[in-house]
């Protein structure tokens, strides 16, 4: 029932989109959404510095669209892009992701022969 066509053509569409941040429209087009979204639209605490595409554009989103571009700050641009790359989640909600390191207690206690045995 389900079945899916191989995509052969991956990489060609991954440059396109590249592109589209190195011409003088994006350039243009990003100046007027960081002036109209002078606030990251995710935050609205940190000044926006990027422009991100609402919907993606390998998922459709027009590159140029104002309707589909907002500003956004650094730190949630990183975290939704990362959420697209992953390909999961709600785009709505926003986790922190703070990564928990344990303490390196074991090391530095760790004897290889048993210690003073
Ligand atoms: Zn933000």
């Amino acid at each position: 029932m389900a079945q899916f066509p191989v995509k052969k053509y991956n990489r060609p569409r991954e440059d396109a989109i590249g592109k589209v941040y190195q011409t003088t429209q994006w350039r243009r087009v990003r100046i007027v959404v960081l002036t109209r979204d002078p606030l990251c639209m995710l935050c609205n605490v940190a000044p926006a510095t990027e422009v991100d595409h609402k919907t993606a554009m390998r998922l459709g989103g027009k590159p140029f669209d104002l309707e589909n571009l907002q500003g956004l700050c650094e730190r949630c641009h990183n975290l939704k892009s990362m959420r697209e790359r992953h390909g999961g989640g709600h785009p709505g909600t926003m986790h922190s992701m703070h990564s928990v390191l344990v303490p390196g207690e074991n090391v530095s206690n760790f004897k290889p022969y048993g210690g003073s045995l």
